[in-house]
């Protein structure tokens, strides 16, 4: 039924339309990797990344790292590249 969905996971970034932390619609998501996505506020700063079917955690849906905490530091955000 929902097979494919498992097989071939794929990034709705654009389901993200608020930040998560402050819910300003003032972002902008970036898929970083095939089941990664990175939103970055510009309201509050903070960076966070989205990760779907986590493969160390495969119980999970969703995981939700916060990279930059809202109102720290720009600097303490690296560009990584994967
Ligand atoms: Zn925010």
């Amino acid at each position: 039924m929902a097979r494919d969905l498992l097989s071939a996971p794929t990034v709705p970034h654009r389901c993200v339309k608020h930040c998560l932390l402050c819910s300003d619609s003032d972002i902008h998501c970036v898929a970083v990797a095939d089941t990664i996505i990175r939103i970055d506020c510009a309201a509050c700063g903070a960076v966070l990344q989205l990760e779907y079917a986590p493969p160390d955690e495969p119980g999970l849906t969703a995981r939700i790292e916060l990279l930059v905490e809202p109102f720290s530091q720009r600097s303490a955000c690296p560009e990584r590249r994967h």
